[in-house]
């Protein structure tokens, strides 16, 4: 039970609950101010504000085949212990991932936290299918998309995404497919696209993963662009995850791989990725002149393609990309907001984003996205109200996730049991030396 705390409940958007009671019984709200049960742990919420725990719409969430083929002797050095990968998730109160690449091992990571093994967030799994040659799911013609929709969808996957290289026909089939099974779709706009655009626009394309699927159809980058991609987009009914942090990552590590080595949180991931973002970093390798200049100009368009979006009234919401290098799944979610309202959003709306509209796009706003009776016990205490800065989401006290606590104490022990660990094995996983132990 949390006493006197500040609800910002999200449904209605606007309502604050000053100095109320929140009963959680099991995993879920059972009250707000209503009786208050005999023998309860009481937290006290003085001068605390309390927000639905936070949604990420864009994850890749690392498997122990990460690396695919590239790393044929990676086991058994390289095992992601699922709660490492979880923690600094939870930590930072995003209580729902979105992962857009699964695979088998995703599931077993969900069955993982399910079983309560493991605490870790709801994982919303997404099948990708893309065409052209190559492992994965791969569809060239209509008939094989609409069977890899069907596939997807009786292995249990909750999403299809649709990847850069599908041919016009196999897409439109799979939009078609994955519609009439009732199976929602995000991803790319296929590069078939180029120079008509419009055509991707299909009815239930679902959302647009990244803001830069849009800036790829504008060489001028010019507000008017903008404005017709939020034209499109709204006239179509497809949502929109800019993932501006990947690009504002992206811009960042091209123009100098310190911001990758200074990042504070990067004692957080598991010392592989670290190796690999460090020393073998394909945006440092690809740094250009010209791309130094272009990814800052590309940050600055994609906070204007939010601007023309918000007015056009397409909902936009908070995904990160998390996994791509730079990119810390949990932290992420916080720069994520953060520029959201540098981009125009005002601190509700982005709370908004990563709450209860991608709940609403999921299906699952019964359960979750919003402080209310009856819904799933995903809650974050803050020290203070993110409604006057964004920021203060990153001011955590505690996180309720499936009405598990962690409070401040165990999210700080979590954190640094994980970054010593981390530190300890260093050596044990530089990118380079397993690379050279696979090509004997
Ligand atoms: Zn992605």
């Amino acid at each position: 039970m949390i006493k006197n705390v500040n609800v910002i409940t999200m449904n209605p958007l606007t309502q604050v609950l000053e100095h109320a009671t929140v009963v959680i019984r099991g995993s879920r709200i059972e009250s707000i101010n209503g009786v208050i049960p005999d023998k309860a742990q009481i937290i006290n919420g003085k001068d605390k504000w309390l927000i639905p725990g936070l949604i990420d719409m864009h994850v890749h969430l690392p498997t122990d085949s990460y690396f695919g083929p590239k790393l044929p002797t990676q086991a058994p050095d390289v095992a992601f212990a699922t709660q490492d990968l979880m923690t600094p998730i939870v930590a930072n109160g995003v209580t729902t991932v979105v992962d857009l690449n699964s695979t088998m091992e995703t599931f077993a990571q969900k069955k993982e936290i399910d079983k309560g093994h493991v605490t870790g967030p709801r994982i919303v799994l997404a099948a990708l299918v893309n065409g052209g040659a190559g492992a994965g799911r791969i569809a060239n013609t209509a008939e094989e998309g609409r069977s890899l929709v069907r596939n997807a969808k009786a292995e249990g996957y909750d999403l299809i995404k649709v990847y850069s290289k599908l041919n016009v026909e196999t897409y439109q089939a799979i939009i078609d497919e994955s519609s009439k099974l009732g199976v929602k779709t995000i991803g790319h706009i296929p590069n078939a696209f180029q120079g008509k655009l419009d055509q991707a626009f299909v009815p239930l394309f679902g959302m647009v993963a990244h803001a830069e699927e849009f800036s790829k159809h504008s060489e001028s980058l010019s507000v008017q662009d903008a404005q017709r991609f939020a034209k499109l987009s709204k006239e179509n009914g497809t949502w929109l995850s800019p993932t501006l942090t990947t690009m504002d990552w992206i811009a960042k590590q091209t123009i100098s791989i310190d911001s990758i080595a200074q990042s504070p949180n990067l004692k957080y991931v598991h010392p592989l990725f670290q190796s690999k973002w460090l020393t073998a970093n394909n945006y440092v390798k690809n740094a250009t002149p010209e791309n130094k200049e272009y990814y800052p100009k590309l940050v600055q368009f994609h906070f204007e393609l939010v601007k023309a979006f918000k007015e056009a009234g397409v909902p936009i919401v908070a995904g990160t990309d998390a996994g791509v290098s730079g990119v810390i799944a949990g932290f992420a979610l916080h720069d994520e907001l953060e520029l959201l309202v540098k981009a125009g959003l005002t601190p509700r709306e982005a709370l908004q984003a990563a709450t209860l509209l991608p709940a609403q796009w999921l299906g699952i706003d019964s359960q979750i996205g919003s402080a209310e009776v009856g819904k799933l016990a995903d809650l974050v205490l803050l020290d203070e109200n993110p409604l006057i800065d964004i920021k203060n989401t990153r001011k955590i006290a505690g996180v309720f996730i499936n009405g598990t606590w962690w409070d401040k104490n165990k999210i700080g022990t979590m954190l640094a049991d994980l970054a010593k660990r981390n530190a300890a094995s260093k050596d044990k996983f530089d990118w380079k030396k397993t690379i050279s132990r696979k090509s004997k």
